[in-house]
């Protein structure tokens, strides 16, 4: 099987739970909830993205007045590799996308996505990372942030009355993946590059990776 054949597998919320699984407080939240925060946050995208399909997203980001910086700076903050980041402390916010970082990425993007006209691989790597933060803007300009939006679990209780609760932060990047797909007319969600990338790079066997798909697919 090649990588795109093995792509067309991957539904988006099967890697929606490999994203969900990142969440700090994942093992807080009951297996019979992972659907629904699943499915909620792949529709809140997919909804976002209607408005704008067929639309070029750096004029998007141009129109609401959003800059972004491409940077060859490294993006590593606290050995934690960032491709694409948006600064709320700005105004407006600023997306700062990573370039060196993406330049890594063009052969997952060839593997998953197929062989684009020459040398444009890194121009669309670069519109992926803007859609997804561009939808961060969009949480940011209506005030209504994904995981802020969806049910909270309950991170712990003491007795009756008091039960401490926590929204689920990664419900956000999975809205924002979805958002992205659709914008960018993407094959899968764009998290597949991240995974794809690892198996490149031998850090995630492919076998390693199967057990993970199966894994996340018996939660749904
Ligand atoms: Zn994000």
């Amino acid at each position: 099987m090649t990588t795109r054949e093995a792509v067309q597998s991957l539904d988006d919320e099967t890697m929606a739970c490999a994203e969900l699984e990142q969440d700090p407080l994942f093992h807080k939240i009951p297996k019979d909830k992972i659907p629904y925060y699943v499915r909620s946050s792949l529709a809140r995208g997919r909804e976002a993205a209607v408005p704008f399909i067929g639309r070029d997203i750096r004029e998007l980001c141009e129109e609401a007045g959003l800059r972004y910086e491409i940077t060859s700076r490294s993006g590593t903050f606290h050995k934690v590799q960032f491709r694409a980041q948006i600064d709320f402390a700005k105004k407006p916010p600023e997306i700062i996308v990573y370039s060196d970082s993406l330049a890594g990425l063009k052969q997952s993007y060839q593997a998953v996505v197929g062989m684009n006209s020459e040398g444009s691989e890194l121009a669309r790597l670069i519109d992926i990372h803007l859609a997804h933060e561009f939808y961060h803007y969009l949480e940011y300009q209506s005030g209504k942030f994904t995981n802020e939006e969806l049910e909270p679990i309950e991170v712990f209780r003491v007795g009756k009355w008091f039960v401490k609760r926590s929204s689920v932060v990664k419900t956000s990047e999975i809205a924002a993946h979805a958002f992205c797909k659709e914008l960018t007319q993407l094959p899968c969600l764009p998290n597949v590059l991240d995974y794809e990338y690892l198996m490149q790079n031998k850090e995630l066997s492919k076998e390693q990776f199967s057990g993970r798909v199966e894994h996340w697919k018996s939660w749904l």
